[in-house]
C-alpha cells in the first residue's frame, strides 16, 4: 500500500499546509476509494521540529480535539520552527470509535515501525515513522484510557538509559504541566510509537489524560494548555512569564504497580482516582456473575502510593487492568 506525502505539502517551505494523506481503501461499496486522513504542517524558519499525534487509539478523545483546534488556530507567523499535526492517527479506528482498527484489527501502538507492504495500520505506521518522525526532534503522542480504563490525568514518559535524553525528556514533561508526570513501566513495549522514537534518540512524551470513552473539560484543558506549554518550552512559540503549575513525578514500581483482575466478574471500586493507598489496603472487590453465594474477591494493594488508573468498565475479565498504583519518583538526579 502506497501512502505518499501530499503534493500540496512542502517540507522545505515556510507556510501552513492543510491536507490529507490518501490511503487506498477498496471496499464493496467503493471499489477505487481511499480514506483521506488529515495532516497539517506549519513551518516558519529554522527552530525545533515537533510532531503531535492524537487518536493513536480511536476511543481516546483529548488529543484529537486539542490537536484539531491547534491545527485551525496556529499560523506560521506565530512560530519559529516546524509543527506537524496528525489529529487522528488510527483514522479508521477513530471513524469507528474503537481502540483498534476495524479494517485489519490491529493496535496502532503495537504496529511500529510499520511496514509499507503490510495492512492499513502497518502502512500508516510506516509512513508516520519514515516521513514524519524522521523530520522531527520531538514527538508528542496523546492517549487517554480508552473505553476500558480511566486515568488520573498524567503526562507519560519512560525510564531511559541515556541520561541526557532522560534529562531533556523530564524537563519538557515538567513544562507540559499535567498534575502527575508518570514514568511508566510498560507491560508490552514492542511495536509502540514510544519505543521506536525513544530508540531513535529523540524526545518522546505521551499522556494518559482520562478515559472511559468520554471527555471532560478538565482533561481537555490540560491537553490544550499543555500543548502551548510544550511549544514554549521548545521555543517554537515565544517564551512567556507564565509560571507552570507544578507536576508530581511518579513511577509505576516493578512490584505492585499493576493490579490485574484475578478472575472475571463485576468490579466494585472502593477508592477514587488520585486517592492515597496504603500497603495492604482494600481497594476493590470482584463479584461473581455465576455464583450468587460465593464471597467477593478482595483486591488489596501490595504497595503504598496513589491510584492513577482503574478499570473504566464495571464488568472485568480475567487479567484486565483494574488498578495502577504509582509512587513518587525523585527526578533530582536528572536536574
Ligand atoms: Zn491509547
Amino acid at each position: 500500500m502506497s501512502i505518499k506525502i501530499p503534493e500540496d505539502f512542502k517540507f522545505d517551505s515556510d507556510g501552513k499546509f492543510v491536507s490529507y494523506l490518501k490511503i487506498p481503501h477498496s471496499t464493496n461499496n467503493s471499489g477505487w476509494g481511499s480514506l483521506m486522513m488529515p495532516i497539517i504542517l506549519i513551518r516558519n524558519g529554522k527552530g525545533k521540529k515537533i510532531l503531535f499525534t492524537g487518536g493513536n487509539h480511536g476511543d481516546e478523545y483529548e488529543g484529537p480535539i486539542a490537536l484539531r483546534k491547534l491545527a485551525n488556530e496556529l499560523e506560521p507567523d506565530d512560530i519559529e520552527g516546524q509543527v506537524i499535526i496528525i489529529p487522528y492517527l488510527n483514522f479508521p479506528a477513530i471513524l469507528e470509535g474503537s481502540r483498534l482498527s476495524p479494517i485489519d484489527g490491529l493496535n496502532m501502538n503495537r504496529s511500529f515501525p510499520g511496514d509499507p507492504q503490510g495492512s492499513i495500520t502497518l502502512a500508516i505506521a510506516d509512513f508516520v515513522f519514515q516521513e514524519l518522525v524522521q523530520r522531527s526532534d520531538v514527538v508528542f503522542d496523546f492517549h487517554s484510557g480508552g473505553s476500558s480504563m480511566i486515568f488520573e490525568p498524567c503526562a507519560v514518559i519512560h525510564h531511559l538509559t541515556d541520561a541526557q535524553q532522560m534529562k531533556k525528556t523530564i524537563s519538557a514533561t515538567r513544562s507540559f504541566g499535567a498534575p502527575i508526570s508518570l514514568v511508566l513501566r510498560e507491560l508490552d513495549s514492542e511495536g509502540m510509537l514510544d519505543t521506536v522514537v525513544e530508540e531513535s534518540g529523540r524526545i518522546f512524551i505521551s499522556t494518559e489524560l482520562g478515559g472511559g470513552g468520554f471527555l471532560s473539560p478538565k482533561t481537555l484543558n490540560i491537553a490544550e494548555k499543555g500543548i502551548r506549554n510544550i511549544l514554549r518550552h521548545f521555543e517554537i512559540l515565544p517564551k512567556n512569564d507564565d509560571t507552570f503549575q507544578g507536576t508530581r513525578f511518579m513511577e509505576t514500581p516493578v512490584d505492585g504497580g499493576y493490579i490485574m483482575s484475578p478472575n472475571a466478574g463485576i468490579y466494585e471500586p472502593l477508592i477514587e482516582l488520585g486517592e492515597k493507598v496504603n500497603k495492604g489496603q482494600l481497594i476493590g472487590r470482584i463479584h461473581s456473575l455465576t455464583e450468587i453465594d460465593c464471597p467477593a474477591v478482595e483486591i488489596t494493594s501490595k504497595i503504598e502510593g496513589i491510584l492513577v488508573t482503574r478499570a473504566g468498565r464495571a464488568p472485568v475479565k480475567h487479567w484486565d487492568t483494574i488498578a495502577v498504583i504509582a509512587s513518587d519518583f525523585d527526578v533530582s538526579i536528572y536536574e
